[in-house]
């Protein structure tokens, strides 16, 4: 590694720059400006030639400096190069002109470069890039943890907090769903919380890329400490930053507010502090441009169908399981036929936050179940909504001061297309639609709204609270009107050769103009003039930036030259030459230009000043398009798939019939797969549970014959258990989201919660074995799952000895059946949990069914119920071809086991009912150790010498360790 001194001999004035530079921000790549260069020193050199894959100099003869560069005009594409990588980047910029001094320039930090302080060019109109705000308050029990997240793109703005025993895994989960490119957090939060503060930050990438110098230690972190995982970037800020005394005054000036009450954040601290310290990083990283950023909602946490992250990540919502796989097989994929950026963001962000008020479910499948009847008035809506730019991005293009007048055209574009949406909207009759779509008297009375306090989410929002918020759609016809009354229709991109503001807009600018234009005629006519007083045909009227306006003449003709020339610059073979005329043209032409160029400034940073004041009805009118958007999103999937409205009621029940996996059925058509072979399911809550707070009796269940809550799927491998689990999980999701599903029918009594735990995921490169992340997981859903929850395991146990692994799929099967009650799939490769219908009175065993022919084995992928046969192991070796020996040897010695282990069982269960519990249990399915248990049961110790029980022991370890 290169040595950082800063007393070094060799160093010269701009490097005592650059160190002080680099000592006000010690965790930023510093990009000095030298001349046309940004030159890296030391070991940010080392570091941005190896991500860049630049050349890596030195300053020095010995090389002890090593260093390197990037162009200054190309700087951007490098810097988004270190961004999308997480490093944070300052730029050290020269404060004066080179020409102008004779001195060293001086030079200084002008801005910090983050990757939740950018924003990203290259970013997905679906994808979004939040910087996230980690505060706390209070400690122990009562500690809070606040979450601010910002989305500098479109300036979408949120709070939310975690209270109580379950704050931190509640914020880790947040986190894991939003994917923050950024964290900030206050140094000392994680004390108040009892957390160790490396543990949680532990980097799992620290070696390669990571924040810059990377946080690692190394410290092994396992369990749920290992929080922050996903999040590249982590920036520490100093704790008062985080203080609500600091914060609210803060947040009050940025948005205009006496009260950040109206904002729904009264009594929130812990939000108030971690949005204050986002802005205030903000401010401190960036100047201006934050004007978007114009309100923050704060989140309740009830309301909608709690995901958490691991479930996010292996139901494959959004992103596929493993990073780099097709996204092909999300369930967001299969779902966006949106025609806008705003409706994909806002399909993205509810299938991560299904609803889960009965309400606000129905009030968008009715919206959804309209739509997709009417074929003309869908198409309608749909069709006004094609070419609509992203709204949101546009606005805060605006506000960042990147967007120039083709942007703003674009915008005005994109407004123009918002009465056809309204139009189309009105046209619908559902009470959604005339909420989104009805019309707005005036725009101008409502200019200045600000937000209301309610939770303005699709997801969160009650129907009563969207009612009061704004009254009617805004079309903005009267920004339309401005944007297309100031600027040319086809403006160019920059503001150099002028020619962006209208005709008729400015009467001096009008008069300049035409100024520029006489003058240029006058010296084309000037030209003309002198080539006939001179007789040189070739003499010249030229224009450059250091001379201005000069006559030229080649050389071969400077003796014809007139006395009133005036001699300006000799070439190699040409003369420029002045004259008094000339020049008061040139004054005229250049300072007219000037002034032109400055009123279309002027006049542009005007219309952008007014766009900017009308941010939040920008955003609002964005918000509904998304809806609009969204739901007619749905009905076009709906119509086009053949999809069935849920029945979402109060109830246990989790009811379908003939349902598909809406992803894999998609594929298999795709890719002509064949079919998908449907499946039904049928499962009750239980609500009597020890623990369950819900104690009403549950519609549809006979008190006789209770429902199953539990289902246990057996079956052979690729039989489709998994695929079975993940689509009662998916219609869930949907038809809380509000879409329809592909079945032919399905009740749905609202869940609260979904919980997963699939597959034998591997952590292993997070330094987590894969055992303990599954009980990490199991540990998890056995503590929070509530009767109106949904359970998914797959495969549980799988990670440890089979023993082991059994028996901890036992029991967690009769805790979920005893004391939780919630709705649970099991699919599992243990057959021996078969017995357990016998015992549990509401769980049944169902099995995925298979054929044999004379060809092999054939899957069908129909779910049946009853246990499914054991030997399929066995008979799918015989197909393959294992030799006969081999097959019979292995049926023997299979008859063998399941003897010892049906005695086992049988013996172990009577044990747990004489309520001899845990010892037992652990022995429940080990046939050498109960033997061990046996004969010290036996045993008349009375009657025993110390020597002979000591031999015993020994003998008892002797015949342990030969097991083992
Ligand atoms: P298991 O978990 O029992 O090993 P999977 O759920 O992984 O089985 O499914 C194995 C394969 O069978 C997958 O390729 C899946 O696409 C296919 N499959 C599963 N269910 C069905 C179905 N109902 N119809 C058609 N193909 C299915
Ligand atoms: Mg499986």
């Amino acid at each position: 590694m290169a040595t950082e001194t800063s007393n070094d001999a060799m160093q010269t004035p701009v490097m005592r720059q650059y160190f002080a530079a680099k000592q006000a921000h010690p965790d930023c790549l510093m990009f000095c400006r030298i001349g046309d260069f940004y030159e890296l020193f030391y070991d940010d050199a080392i570091v941005a030639s190896r991500e860049l894959q630049l050349t890596l100099t030195a300053r020095d003869r010995e090389k002890k400096q090593p260093m390197c560069g990037v162009p200054y005009h190309a700087a951007e594409v490098y810097i988004q190069r270190l961004l999308r990588k997480g490093y944070r980047i300052a730029l050290c910029e020269q404060m004066e002109d080179p020409k102008l001094t004779k001195k060293i320039v001086r030079r200084e930090v002008t801005r910090v470069l983050t990757p939740g302080t950018v924003v990203d060019p290259g970013l997905g109109a679906e994808q979004s890039n939040w910087l996230a705000s980690v505060g706390t308050k209070g400690a122990g029990a009562a500690a809070c943890v606040g979450l601010a997240l910002l989305d500098l793109s479109t300036g979408e703005f949120r709070a939310m907090e975690f209270a109580g025993a379950g704050a931190w895994p509640q914020l880790v989960d947040e986190l894991g769903r939003v994917r923050p490119v950024e964290m900030l957090y206050a140094e000392g939060g994680f004390a108040a919380l009892g957390m160790n503060k490396q543990a949680a930050l532990r980097d799992p990438s620290a070696k390669d890329t990571a924040s810059y110098p990377a946080q690692n230690s190394d410290v092994p972190a396992s369990g749920p400490e290992a929080a922050f995982d996903g999040v590249r970037t982590r920036t520490p800020l100093e704790d008062w930053v985080f203080g609500a005394d600091y914060a609210a005054p803060l947040l009050q000036r940025h948005f205009g507010v006496h009260s950040l009450d109206g904002m729904g954040l009264a009594g929130h601290d812990a939000a108030i502090g971690a949005a204050g310290a986002l802005v205030h990083y903000l401010q401190k990283t960036m100047q201006g441009g934050l004007e978007h950023i114009d309100r923050i909602r704060f989140y309740e946490r009830s309301g909608c169908l709690a995901l958490d992250a691991v479930s996010v990540r292996n139901l494959e919502l959004v992103e596929p399981l493993f990073s780099g796989e097709s996204v092909q097989t999300t369930l967001f994929h299969t779902l966006d036929a949106c025609c806008t950026p705003m409706g994909k963001r806002l399909l993205r962000s509810t299938l991560l936050r299904p609803a889960s008020d009965l309400s606000e479910i129905e009030a968008r499948l009715d919206a959804v179940a309209e739509a997709a009847c009417d074929l003309p008035r869908r198409e309608g809506v749909r069709r006004a909504m094609d070419g609509l730019l992203d709204l949101e991005r546009l606005l805060g293009r605006v506000s960042l001061d990147s967007a120039g007048p083709r942007e703003v055209m674009a915008l005005g574009a994109t407004l123009a297309c918002l009465p056809r949406v309204q139009e189309a909207v009105d046209r619908l009759k559902a009470l959604r639609w005339r909420e989104l779509g009805c019309h707005r008297e005036s725009a101008d009375t409502l200019s200045t709204t600000i937000s209301t306090g309610h939770p303005q989410d699709f997801s969160t929002e009650s129907s009563t609270a969207r009612l009061t918020a704004q009254p009617g759609f805004d079309a903005l016809t009267d920004l339309h009107a401005r944007i297309v009354a100031t600027l040319v229709d086809e403006p160019p991109v920059t503001f150099a050769d002028g020619g962006v503001i209208r005709v008729g807009v400015d009467g001096e600018l009008d008069e300049l103009r035409e100024l520029g234009r006489s003058g240029r005629q006058a010296l084309a006519a000037i030209e003309e003039r002198e080539r006939q007083r001179t007789g040189i045909g070739s003499l010249k009227v030229r224009f450059n930036s250091v001379f201005g306006y000069y006559l030229e003449v080649t050389k071969a003709n400077s003796r014809s030259v007139p006395e009133d020339y005036e001699r300006k610059q000799t070439l190699v073979n040409a003369e420029r030459f002045t004259t008094p005329e000339l020049k008061e043209y040139e004054t005229k032409i250049l300072t007219a230009q000037e002034r032109s160029g400055e009123i279309e400034r002027h006049i542009f940073a005007e219309l952008r000043r007014e766009l900017l004041a009308a941010a939040s009805r920008i955003r609002e009118t964005a918000r509904r398009v998304a809806e609009i958007d969204l739901l007619a999103n749905f009905a076009h999937l709906a119509a086009l798939r053949g999809w069935v409205r849920p029945q979402a009621e109060e109830s246990g029940a989790l009811e379908f019939v003939a349902a598909r996996h809406p992803v894999v059925e998609l594929r298999m058509e795709e890719t002509g797969g064949g079919r998908f072979v449907p499946n039904s399911l049928s499962l009750e809550a239980w609500f009597g549970g020890g623990t369950a707070q819900v104690t009403e009796s549950t519609p549809g269940a006979s008190s006789s014959v209770p429902g199953a809550s539990i289902a246990l799927i057996t079956g052979p491998n690729m039989g489709g258990k998994s695929t079975y689990l993940r689509q009662a999980a998916l219609l869930v999701v949907m038809a809380q989201c509000g879409c329809f599903v592909p079945a032919e029918r399905m009740r749905l009594g609202l869940v609260d919660r979904i919980y997963t735990r699939i597959g034998a995921s591997d952590n292993v490169a997070r330094g987590r074995s894969t055992f303990m992340v599954e009980m990490t997981e199991t540990a998890a859903i056995l503590n929070t799952a509530t009767p109106a929850s949904l359970v998914l395991l797959d495969e549980m146990g799988r990670g440890t000895a089979t023993y082991d692994g059994l028996s901890l799929a036992w029991a967690t099967v009769e805790h979920l059946h005893e004391t939780i009650g919630a709705r649970t799939l099991f699919a599992t490769h243990y057959h021996e949990l078969t017995l357990l219908a016998d015992r549990l009175l509401r769980l049944k065993n169902l099995r995925v069914t298979v054929k044999e022919n004379a060809t092999g084995i054939v899957f069908l992928h129909t779910v049946e119920s009853g246990a499914a046969s054991k030997s399929y192991g066995i008979e799918v070796a015989r197909l393959a071809g294992l030799p006969l020996a081999v097959v019979s040897r292995a049926r023997e010695v299979l008859k063998l086991h399941e003897r010892a282990e049906t005695q086992q069982v049988a013996h172990a269960l009577e044990a747990v009912d004489a309520r001899a519990a845990a010892p037992l249990q652990m022995t429940m399915f080990t046939p050498l150790s109960q033997r061990i248990v046996d004969r010290l049961a036996e045993m008349d110790l009375d009657g025993l010498t110390p020597r002979e029980a000591l031999n015993l022991l020994a003998e008892l370890q002797r015949e342990l360790g030969a097991s083992a």
